[in-house]
């Protein structure tokens, strides 16, 4: 009864009570031929297809195959049902439309006040309430994350929302009577956090029309009362690249339409951004935007505290870049050139002269003196690029530390925290770059999460109890991520010693390389004939080509020292400030960042598991019933392959036949010892053997559940008598 979750008590909500015999794995469930709709194992399950959309928990399916949860889910979606148990997991279907009332404050309280949620029906809100109540503890309290994962468009984001809308509301009814100034200010700044990332953070992608190009961990702060006083944002790799080049027929980040759309004629004087201007980083700028969205955003800052001043900085500073983007350095246009670059120079106030000179001139060093080496016409466009990424990538870091300073309790305030995890979906596109490369190791690396926290740890934890058990396989995605991030050799490893190395030809030696040394590893592969060099990652979720062009340099991500100290010279006070706060020690003499791009994103990324590890998690699986994001269309083929790629049919097995709930032995007898007849007895855990075998065998899993049942009444007593 011991727990991997540091032995809390999990009161009883969702649980199977089917059991597994034998071995369950993917390979002995093929993927279901769709079209034969009556296959004969099924068959009885299926006779009744009228009643499948009434199967709340997926561990009630029986028997439980891809093809029997693939209807399954379909009937409910069908029935617009969108939210189904799978034992641990809640999956959640994209409706792709607003579904009236399903997320209403009314239905926030019913979920809230519910004795026992998971009697109604699943909801998300169910999830948010089990880790609300859990953060409470039986003995002390347990910070909880609620871990949200599926491809682009599933509904991640759209889910993190709804959660913190249920925690503003509910953390927050309580505490009316009691500082109903202090806690309204703090939630609804927690919620302004919201539009004002998703605005700089977001971008339409022909996967997503508001698709977050960055990873984020949020962390609501609640004190001994359970109120919400308070939360952090943790943000992880933005995709900066999209600000200087957009993916065709994708968009730059939202801001940017905002902007256009929603800017006064006083305010487009000021941003130099006059009416019907064409800017070659604004492509796509005709499909509409809510020009409600600018206003919202600006609203957002104000509640934040981005006083009047501040919000026109952060606007030049953005119109500056979009100038650059129209700067041209064919040796045709060298006499027009100072149209935009002058433009951008006094968006960024900074001198016109310097930036041209930034931009078309490279300073060497040999020894003591300096060499000025004008640059070819492909390293004056990178050097522009270079000079609109960082800037927008620090301005975006402002940001999030503002919107931390202002929405961050002081440490004294609060005691717990619920986490919400929400990091871009697993990416694939015909060819794919270090982006996607990163993006996918997050995903790996959360799959390994599920898999080390849920299907290794629950099961190895039964055999180590000396409980029966049929051990169930499971995909284990640790060989793909040893070949991505090990420390000996690995993807990242030679991705990182070439850019150390700094040579010429680091993208042939790279290739070369990543050949010869990792030619036995069975997740990796190449197609030696292909035109553009790439290679192949057999990722949990499928395999992904990755170009093997521009990897090493991406990895440097070096920024010119000329353009950075030019920066620092603004007469713009955020862009001074920001560029003179920059972290100096990340830059080497030559202005290479000495800190690779994989190796800060994998300690970010190690920084979070370790948080992670440290919270009793919940998972939400968001499913994407179509590509094309169509309202209420339900492509089998599609959901099929999100339904493989997590691991589903490996989860309910363990779920159904796992045990609803528990204990440590400690906090079992302190608890319950009362009722314990014996007093004789060697240890803890002998004691609580003897008391749970001097049952009915059969009875165990009821008398627990009963338990559990009484300490979810003294939970919701507690509450009652809080509020
Ligand atoms: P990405 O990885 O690209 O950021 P995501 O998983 O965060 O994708 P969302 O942006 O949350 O995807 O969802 C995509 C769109 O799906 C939303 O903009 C919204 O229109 C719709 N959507 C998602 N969930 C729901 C829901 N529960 N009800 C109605 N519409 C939804
Ligand atoms: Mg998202």
């Amino acid at each position: 009864m011991s727990s991997a979750d540091g032995g809390r008590v999990r009161p009883g909500f969702r649980h199977g009570g089917g059991t597994v015999k034998g071995f369950v794995h993917k390979d002995q469930f093929p993927r279901p031929n769709l079209n034969d709709s009556l296959e004969g194992e099924i068959q009885a399950f299926l006779t009744d297809e009228d009643q499948l959309h009434t199967y709340d928990d997926l561990t009630k399916v029986n028997p439980v195959t891809p093809t029997t949860v693939l209807k399954c889910l379909q009937a409910r979606y069908n029935a617009r049902v969108f939210y189904t148990h799978a034992g641990c997991t809640l999956v959640a279907l994209n409706p792709f439309q607003p579904i009236p009332d399903l997320y209403s404050v009314d239905v926030m309280k019913e979920y809230h006040c519910a004795p026992q949620p998971q009697e109604l029906k699943p909801h998300i809100f169910i999830v948010a309430e089990e880790a609300y109540r859990n953060v409470q503890g039986q003995l002390e309290p347990v910070n909880q994350s609620l871990v949200v994962s599926g491809e682009s468009g599933a509904g991640k984001t759209w889910t993190s929302r709804c959660l913190m809308k249920y925690y503003a509301t509910v953390a927050a009814s309580s505490s009316v009577v009691k500082s109903q100034d202090i806690v309204g200010r703090i939630e609804r700044r927690v919620l302004d956090s919201n539009p004002i990332m998703e605005a700089f953070g977001n971008a339409c992608t022909l996967r997503n029309n508001n698709s977050s190009r960055f990873g984020k961990y949020i962390q609501l702060q609640l004190d001994r009362s359970q109120l919400l006083v308070g939360a952090s944002v943790q943000t992880y790799l933005l995709e900066k690249t999209r600000v200087a080049c957009q993916p065709a027929n994708e968009r730059n980040f939202h801001i940017y339409y905002q902007m256009i759309k929603g800017a006064t004629d006083e305010q487009r004087k000021d941003w130099k951004m006059p009416c019907g201007q064409h800017f070659v980083w604004l492509p796509n700028a005709e499909k509409t935007v809510e020009e409600d969205c600018f206003h919202e955003t600006v609203e957002a800052m104000v509640h934040l505290g981005i006083n009047a001043e501040r919000q026109r900085e952060i606007f030049r500073i953005l119109a500056g870049i979009l100038q650059l983007g129209n700067v041209n350095f064919s040796p045709s246009t060298d006499e027009s050139q100072p149209y935009f670059l002058q433009r951008a120079a006094e968006l960024f106030s900074i001198p016109t002269e310097e930036l041209q000179l930034a931009l078309r001139v490279r300073t060497l060093k040999a020894g003591k003196q300096s060499v000025l080496k004008p640059c070819s016409q492909t390293e004056c466009s990178m050097r522009r690029d270079c000079l609109a990424k960082v800037i927008y990538a620090q301005l975006f870091e402002w940001l999030v530390a503002f919107i931390n300073n202002s929405i961050c309790a002081d440490k004294s305030m609060w005691c717990n925290f619920i986490g919400i995890l929400d990091v871009y979906g697993f990416e694939c596109f015909q060819l794919n770059n270090l982006e996607q490369l990163c993006i996918n190791y997050a995903n790996e690396k959360l799959q390994q999460h599920f898999v080390a926290h849920y299907l290794r740890a629950q099961q190895e934890e039964y055999v180590s109890e000396g409980l029966q058990w049929s051990f169930v396989k499971y995909q284990d995605n640790q060989s793909c991520l040893d070949l991505i991030e090990g420390s000996t050799v690995s993807v990242f490893s030679l991705l990182n010693e070439e850019s150390r190395l700094n040579r010429a030809s680091d993208c042939k030696m790279f290739r070369v390389r990543l050949e010869k040394e990792l030619c036995d590893n069975v997740n990796i592969s190449w197609d030696k004939f292909s035109k553009v060099p790439h290679f192949t990652v057999a990722h949990y979720a499928g395999k992904v080509n990755y170009q093997i062009q521009g990897m090493v340099e991406k990895n440097k991500d070096p920024v010119p020292p000329e353009l950075n100290s030019l920066l620092q010279k603004s007469d713009n006070s955020l862009l001074h400030q920001i560029f003179t706060d920059k972290e100096t020690d990340n830059m080497t003499s030559k202005g290479l960042s000495k800190v690779t791009v994989v190796s800060k994103f994998k300690n970010s990324l190690e920084s979070l598991m370790k948080i992670l590890h440290t919270t009793t998690p919940h998972y939400t699986r968001c499913i994407k019933p179509n590509h094309d994001c169509k309202p209420l269309t339900f492509k089998k083929e599609e959901v099929i392959m999100q339904l493989e790629a997590c691991g589903i049919v490996e989860t309910i097995h363990i779920s159904a036949a796992g045990f609803p709930i528990r204990i440590p032995f400690t906090s079992f007898l302190q608890r319950y010892g009362l009722i314990a007849k014996y007093s004789n007895f060697q240890s803890e855990s002998d004691c609580a053997s003897k008391y749970t075998l001097s049952l009915c065998p059969f009875m165990d899993k009821f008398v627990l559940t009963l338990l559990a049942f009484v300490s979810q009444l003294d939970l919701l007593e507690d509450q009652r008598n809080k509020i």
